[in-house]
């Protein structure tokens, strides 16, 4: 208790720290690990949520007019993130198992090896994705398809944001390889998160990233939130010691049994009731289920106004869009904390609203 009340080191505190890069080693055997700190050796530091190290890496990252690359629609409060800091996003089109290559390798042919040569004419800095059940989409990059992002990576010198707070929840092992673990320049940096996985109100979530970029990052940690609250991490920590890397993925284990009987009793829903009035994929993924409805242009009215009247909570589609006001035929459902029988009750009263619009 004497130490979770005082202030701690700005990275982390120290036995948390050990565990967490312990545990990258094991989980994704980054080649990086065995670089010089100046080659872009694998480091790590806590963040509050995997939120705040998202937002210092992009305010570290981007000077306005930047040109940056992402695969739209996706996680708002990147979006929200990203807008103040003026940079240009480019949209890289996706299905249900994430960034299409081909249509990256098209944006990207836009620069010419003298661009990368000489790092010119606005280049690309960086590729953001999702890459396990996205937020909203519950898509999922597969291995292929991120071995040709990553190789375009090098192509054309971008470095590589890896947000996966949805890597715990996936459905089936074996779980796909991430980024970091294909990262052979030093050139990926990936965001963990607990918050799904043991509680998001504690706010605690980690960077792994080469060693010179994450060391900026403690740098602006230092001047702003100081640290993770100390108490957090001994709490964490603690309780990570207990468990063990192997405790904990027998946690991860029985966290991901109870979300695919949530995902499951969501698609039977699905099913009963929206069947003709709507389409979606099953996620491989994460907590949540995109759908399109049929036959409406925007949902923002039918969401925002007429469902939450009848007490149904979904997010429309366009919040998810890199301009918000965009019209889209899409919403998000969560399966994370409705029972069955909610689920099955909202998913009816949808079907009715949907009707009346129609
Ligand atoms: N990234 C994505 C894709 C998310 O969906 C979320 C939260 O929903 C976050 C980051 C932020 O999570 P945290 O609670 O770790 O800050």
């Amino acid at each position: 208790m004497k130490r979770a009340l005082q202030y701690s080191a700005s990275a982390g505190i120290p036995e948390l720290l050990s565990w967490l890069k312990d545990f990258q080693l094991n989980l994704h055997d980054p080649p990086t690990a065995k670089y010089s700190p100046e080659q872009g050796q694998m480091e790590v530091c806590v963040t509050t949520g995997s939120q705040e190290g998202l937002c210092k890496v992009f305010e570290m990252l981007i000077n306005p007019g930047d040109n940056i690359l992402l695969d739209a629609p996706t996680y708002s409060g990147t979006l929200a993130a990203l807008r103040p800091l003026g940079c240009n996003i480019i949209n890289i089109p996706s299905d249900q198992h994430g960034i299409i290559p081909k249509a990256l390798k098209e944006i990207l042919s836009a620069w010419s090896p003298k661009d990368v040569k000489n790092c010119s004419n606005n280049l690309p800095k960086f590729l953001y994705t999702i890459p396990n059940g996205c937020n909203p989409t519950g898509n999922s990059l597969t291995t292929e398809r991120k071995k040709e992002i990553y190789q375009l990576a090098r192509k054309y010198d971008f470095l590589i944001i890896e947000d996966d707070p949805y890597y715990f929840l996936q459905f089936e092992k074996p779980w796909a390889p991430t980024f970091l673990s294909m990262d052979v320049d030093g050139r990926v940096i990936r965001t963990d998160s607990f918050s799904k996985i043991l509680s998001s109100g504690l706010r605690i979530g980690f960077l792994t990233g080469p060693k010179p970029l994450i060391d900026r990052v403690v740098l602006h940690i230092q001047v702003s939130t100081m640290h993770t609250s100390t108490f957090t991490q001994i709490m964490i920590s603690q309780l990570l010691q207990q468990w063990g890397q192997k405790g904990f993925l027998e946690h991860v284990d029985r966290v991901v049994d109870f979300y695919r009987i949530q995902r499951d009793a969501m698609l039977t829903a699905a099913d009963k009731w929206l069947k003709d009035l709507a389409e979606w994929y099953p996620p491989a993924a994460g907590m949540f289920l995109w759908i399109k409805i049929k036959g409406i242009s925007d949902t923002q009215q039918l969401i925002m106004e007429k469902a939450l009247k009848k007490e149904v909570l979904l997010v429309p589609g366009g919040a998810f869009n890199i301009d918000s006001s965009e019209p889209s035929s899409y919403v998000r459902a969560s399966f994370s904390l409705p029972s069955p029988a909610q689920m099955d009750l909202a998913f009816k009263r949808l079907a009715d609203l949907i009707k009346e619009s129609l």
